[in-house]
């Protein structure tokens, strides 16, 4: 159940209202929104009956939430949730462009990848020292070095790093460096990972599941934000179908899927949801014009030789020429970029 709080209850009276539901054996969730304050009420096994709150003062109405996400959803926070990381704002009135390569291979290829993708107008970099490959004898990443390597590319570009957490063991270290901490699809329905994620604070980024649904994309962001972390950006990277042509679909009908139930920004993968190269910039494009919060792209110096998704990569020349077409189409569709 959700309790939205009139406009002009006071501090006391919410924490009154807290309180009860913390006697009750529950827990309150203040959610973030900028005309009243709302109380997400979670660790309820069975449907709560408004009438145990009559008896308090400054209680708007009591809402019933009827999902199985709960702090997510538009029900529970009906505005578009802004989330700011380094300094930019990844939500409804921007259109925010990720970049960098698959993996983190050496200084020299994260450097010249940074500074060309900066140069070009991405607000963050990615790229992942933690690798989860689905063949054991593929290039794993380079750990905590290139996570050190990252970290001399914001420091140079002032670009925040974007980059993945494979396992609950490496979170303490990898948030040391991130300012985004990227769940993998594989890592998706991770619970103990999206737990421990969420008792930090700390952006997250969470790709879709290759074969989950849009609720059970919801459902694993509840696990972050019901452990306190509010600052989760959703992200579509394509599913399994049938398709041979592309690697995965990228599947744009949950964009529009998340943006009406879910108040979290989400942002597109056209690189892993299209597998190709060729794929990439009309992918980019389309997820502008579907209303996404922006794009995550892989760029490599070299793809050819790149030790990870070389396929998939665009050229630095490449992200430029599709970073310029991406600013009208952001412009049109009312964010900035
Ligand atoms: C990645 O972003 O490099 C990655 C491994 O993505 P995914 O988890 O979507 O496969
Ligand atoms: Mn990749």
């Amino acid at each position: 159940m959700l309790i939205v709080m009139r406009n002009d209850a006071t501090a006391d009276q919410i924490e009154q209202v807290c309180n009860r539901i913390r006697q009750l054996g529950w827990m309150p969730n203040r959610i973030p929104g900028s005309m009243r304050v709302a109380i997400g009420i979670t660790g309820n096994k069975s449907a709560i009956d408004p009438q145990l709150f009559e008896p308090y003062e400054g209680i708007s109405e009591c809402v019933p939430v009827s999902k199985p996400y709960k702090l997510v959803s538009r029900e529970v926070k009906p505005e578009a949730t802004t989330i700011t990381v380094n300094g930019q704002d990844i939500g409804p009135n921007t259109f925010t462009v990720i970049a960098g390569p698959c993996s983190v291979e050496s200084r020299e290829q994260v450097l010249v990848t940074a500074r060309a993708v900066k140069a070009a107008g991405a607000q963050l970099l990615r790229g992942g020292a933690f690798k989860p490959r689905t063949s054991p004898y593929s290039f794993q990443g380079l750990e905590e070095e290139g996570l050190k390597i990252l970290a001399e590319a914001r420091d140079e570009t002032g670009l925040g790093i974007v980059t993945e957490v494979k396992d609950t063991d490496k979170l303490d270290m990898v948030a040391q460096y991130a300012d985004v901490l990227q769940v993998g699809a594989r890592n998706m329905q991770n619970f103990s990972l999206l737990q421990a994620v969420g008792r930090l604070n700390k952006p997250v980024l969470l790709k879709k599941g290759m074969s989950a649904t849009v609720e059970e994309l919801l459902q694993a962001a509840e696990y972050i934000v019901s452990n306190g972390n509010f600052n989760v950006i959703l992200c579509e990277r394509g599913i399994r179908t049938f398709e041979t042509v592309t690697r995965n679909t990228q599947d744009l009908s949950a964009v529009a899927a998340v943006k009406r139930l879910s108040h979290l920004p989400v942002i597109v993968d056209p690189s892993h949801g299209t597998g190709h190269h060729w794929g990439v910039a009309p992918l980019a494009r389309a997820a502008a014009a579907v209303g996404a919060d922006g794009v995550m792209i892989e760029v490599h110096p070299d793809p050819r030789h790149a030790l990870c998704d070389g396929q998939q990569a665009l050229t630095c020349p490449e992200f430029k020429t599709l970073f310029d077409q991406l600013c009208p189409l952001a412009g049109l569709m009312g964010r900035r970029i």
